[in-house]
């Protein structure tokens, strides 16, 4: 694509543009130079293939998959595989781009990527899930690997998805390479603490922030939308730590209850059911009903937009925590900002998940693994360092707790691209 193509895309398109909205802002503060504004704004490599593959009653079909390798400058590529119907070229590009700085906020030698296939799961057998995946790492194998990009687990996909996506490489490569991707199972190199390590992450920064605002946790009640994997363990985690959660949602809808609701009967509902369909620990409301509710701490951890002007301007919580990637549009953010609700971006509240990751990645290359209260111990270390340094930031700028943080990560990376230089 030439520049200009890109360009006039980035103005059209919507995710990836309003990413870029984020951008700008920590940019104008930063007084960034045009020239490196413009490499920052541009993904290095976007990968576009077909996966065809056979359905078990014998059909053939043939899906879209994408991989982005946003930036290099701090390290190999890094970030999730994601398997679901809206996956577009330009979402995955949005979300690589948030990668970049995710991993750069928290200080890990990474650079940014994602991954991605336009399917629907829930109608796929797990034999055909598995060729997909092989037929997705097989397309892949010269562009990724330990030092070169590392995917890991996003929406839908599983540690057995990056079981089969390590074999695959591995049978390739004609060489055992646990590190070419992290979320895996635990036999076959994973990282003890990386299943709960996003939803821990979501709670160890709430709390943090929590503790400024003068929010007692014994006191505070929380409202959590999505129930997978980051919505699930950050519900219990706030449990544990005495929180009251009066509300969860999933794809089947919204749960509230004054009471509390009690997360381990839900998450025991879902092991059954697969879904929260016929959960009765609360009163069923509509997903806007569940983001407008009395709470003090809002948790999304779902997918992108959520947040638009119309659902920012109910929002009841005293506080925002983005478990999801993208979920406040621009628009939206101005309206928290007017009202003083304040907010933990994405790319520190939710960079739990890739800081563990990057624990798996050290710990496959040296072969000697951690036991999970260091992992526990190593991963608050590295958010809670990072959240202050946002804050101090934010206090001294006079900026939100989002402009801070990708003031941080930007100033990182433009430091790493300045010192290799930009090759010609
Ligand atoms: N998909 C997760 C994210 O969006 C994890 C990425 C990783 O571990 O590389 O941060």
């Amino acid at each position: 694509m030439t520049t200009a193509l890109r360009e006039a895309s980035v103005r059209d398109v919507s995710v990836f543009g309003d990413a870029i909205a984020y951008f700008n802002e920590a940019a104008d503060l930063l007084e960034l130079d045009a020239g490196m504004r413009r490499i920052l704004t541009h993904p290095t490599r976007q990968i576009i293939f077909s996966i065809p593959f056979q359905r078990d009653s014998g059909e053939f079909e043939v899906y879209t998959g994408y991989r982005v390798q946003y930036n290099f400058a701090r390290g190999p590529a890094k970030g999730g595989i994601r398997y679901h119907p809206g996956v577009t070229l330009d979402e995955v590009t949005a979300l690589a781009f948030w990668m970049t700085w995710k991993c750069a906020v928290v200080d890990l030698p990474f650079g940014g990527g994602k991954g991605g296939v336009t399917c629907d799961p829930a109608t796929l057998s797990a034999n055909e899930l598995e060729r997909i995946t092989r037929r997705y790492a097989a397309e892949l194998v010269e562009v990724v690997g330990p030092d070169k990009d590392v995917p890991a687990p996003d929406v839908n996909t599983t540690p057995q998805v990056m079981a089969w996506f390590m074999d695959t490489y591995s049978m390739h490569v004609r060489q055992n390479t646990p590190g070419v991707v992290t979320g895996k199972p635990l036999d076959i190199g994973g990282s003890r603490g990386r299943v709960e390590a996003t939803g821990r992450g979501v709670t160890i920064c709430a709390l943090d922030e929590m503790a400024v605002m003068g929010l007692r946790p014994e006191t505070a009640t929380i409202v959590i939308q999505g129930f997978g994997n980051v919505g699930r363990y950050a519900a219990k985690l706030f449990e544990e730590r005495g929180c009251k959660i009066v509300g969860i949602s999933d794809v089947t809808g919204a749960y509230y209850n004054e009471e509390g609701i009690y997360v381990s009967g839900a998450m025991e509902h879902t092991a059954k059911f697969r879904t929260l369909e016929g959960f009765k620990g609360g009163e069923k409301i509509t997903n806007s009903e569940l983001l407008s509710s009395q709470c003090d701490v809002l948790v999304p951890a779902a997918l992108e937009k959520v947040f638009t002007p119309e659902s920012a301007a109910k929002v009841q919580a005293k506080l925002v925590v983005e478990g999801a990637n993208g979920p406040t549009t621009p628009e939206a953010d101005r309206i928290f900002r007017e009202r003083g609700i304040n907010v933990i971006p994405d790319i520190m509240a939710n960079a739990g998940g890739v800081t563990v990751s990057y624990f798996e990645w050290a710990q496959d290359r040296m072969g000697y693994f951690w036991k999970e209260a260091e992992v526990n111990e190593k991963l608050e270390d590295f958010l809670l360092s990072n959240l202050h340094a946002i804050r101090d930031i934010a206090d001294s700028r006079h900026a939100t707790l989002r402009t801070a943080a990708y003031t941080l990560a930007i100033d990182r990376v433009v430091k790493a691209s300045k010192l290799r230089g930009i090759y010609a």
